[in-house]
């Protein structure tokens, strides 16, 4: 999982959107205070208001979809066209804009509307590809977020704009840097939780976010092996030529290891990259690499 700034994102995002976004806004007022004149002159219950007031907010939000792709080139630019959630590069997908919290409805909370006031806030964007965000099914293994929103005390959910505050969210953030930090790569490729305490919230909300992400899908779990070999390989090479006083040789070499954990790089899996870089870091130039880059 790559960690994404979104102090640095919000630069990015174009005034000329964000104004787009304020007309979109004005709709869902409109569309409660006629739904709210409408139940008072009509005598409806909370119940029927809130189904009118569900059916025109999902209108707006299907309405006007084509706001949240409108940013997508500028989502994928932060990771070098990289999914933030699994790392693979994610060139071709055409909806890559997973909702962090979901807008429409809420697996883990049948009669939740989903967090619609959210649908249009930059904030709530995470760059994924089809396989982090879209239900997929194999032999081994399944995953895709979809619509999945799970907390510790579910309860504390919000309803209401400005309640996500009070949540205590189990999946992990790629925007919070904190949350990137708590899943590791096993040698075989697969992911696995930093903690190694399993009644830990920390390990329970990475175990949750690798499957629910798919992270584990066997394909990616190969490539990132790949990585793990290729890495032990070219540190072994930098030894000998080291060892041999071919420095020019040594240099180059680490310039292909640097591309490779390099979370800026637009080499893929780069976290697992340095994860299998870090299982060496009893080599003096191997630290020295990981505290500069
Ligand atoms: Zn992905």
């Amino acid at each position: 999982m790559k960690f994404i700034s979104q102090q640095k994102l919000e630069l990015d995002i174009p005034t000329t959107w964000l104004a787009k976004v304020e007309q979109v806004i004005g709709d869902f007022d409109l569309a409660e205070l006629s739904a709210r004149e409408f139940a008072r002159l009509e005598k409806l219950s909370t119940a029927e208001l809130d189904q009118i007031l569900d059916k025109a907010r999902k209108h707006i939000i299907s309405e006007n979809s084509s706001l949240w792709s409108e940013l997508k080139d500028i989502l994928s630019q932060q990771s070098n066209h990289k999914c933030w959630y699994c790392e693979s590069l994610e060139l071709r997908s055409d909806n890559p804009v997973d909702h962090f919290r979901p807008k429409n409805k809420v697996a883990e909370a049948k009669k939740h509307t989903g967090y619609w006031w959210l649908a249009f806030d930059w904030k709530n964007y995470r760059f994924s590809c089809t396989y982090c965000n879209s239900r997929r099914v194999f032999t081994d293994t399944d995953g895709g977020k979809q619509d999945h929103f799970p907390l510790f005390e579910p309860p504390k959910r919000a309803g209401l704009p400005g309640e996500e505050s009070q949540e205590i969210v189990v999946l992990l953030d790629p925007c919070n840097c904190d949350d990137v930090r708590k899943i590791t790569y096993n040698i075989e490729g697969s992911p696995i939780p930093v903690s190694s305490n399993s009644k830990s919230r920390d390990f329970e909300r990475a175990q949750k976010s690798i499957n629910l992400y798919h992270l584990d899908h066997s394909l990616t779990c190969r490539a990132r092996k790949q990585i793990r070999i290729d890495i032990d390989f070219m540190v072994k090479e930098v030894n000998e030529f080291l060892k041999e006083g071919k420095t020019g040789k040594a240099s180059n070499v680490k310039e292909k290891i640097i591309n490779l954990i390099r979370t800026d790089s637009e080499k893929p899996f780069s976290t697992s990259a340095r994860a299998y870089l870090r299982r060496h870091i009893g080599t003096r130039w191997v630290k020295e690499l990981l505290e500069n880059n």
